[in-house]
């Protein structure tokens, strides 16, 4: 079972491999390659299995409120995309979400509210711009 936060949702979907520590992609590839498995997944209202080399680090920015805050702004865009409501302890399977229709509104915008504040907003816009061609989650 995957522990996953509600922004995690979101930054999956772009991810391609770097831009973090190298124990840090090293953890996220291992659970994108969950994911592509299609592991079941368990929405976790703080640090997930992405966070867990991190959470505990000086400066981490997993516990603070506003990364809290983004976690319930993408959970509710995903929940009003796909008509399902997803809180802490849904458990939904990743093929069931990481779909085309993910993704297009990732690109549109439809369910990034959630980004407003991130620092790497820009280059997951390029990423979506670019159809996800270099990201690691299989496109469905
Ligand atoms: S902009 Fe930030 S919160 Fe949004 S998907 Fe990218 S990394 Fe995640």
């Amino acid at each position: 079972m995957i522990e996953i936060r509600g922004h995690h949702l979101l930054c999956a979907v772009t991810f391609v491999g770097r831009g973090y520590s190298r124990r840090f992609e090293r953890d996220y590839r291992r659970v994108i390659a969950r994911m592509n498995d299609n592991e079941e997944m368990v929405i976790v209202g703080g640090p997930d299995a992405i966070c867990a080399s991190v959470k505990d680090c000086a400066g981490s920015h997993c516990h603070e409120e506003r990364i809290v805050a983004r976690d319930r702004a993408a959970l509710a865009a995903i929940s009003a995309l796909t008509g399902r409501m997803l809180t802490v302890g849904s458990r939904i399977m990743p093929h069931d979400v990481f779909t085309a229709r993910h993704r297009a509104a990732f690109r549109d915008g439809t369910i990034r509210a959630a980004c407003a504040d991130c620092q790497w907003s820009d280059l997951c816009d390029r990423i979506a711009a670019d159809g996800f061609q270099t990201t690691l989650l299989d496109r469905r």
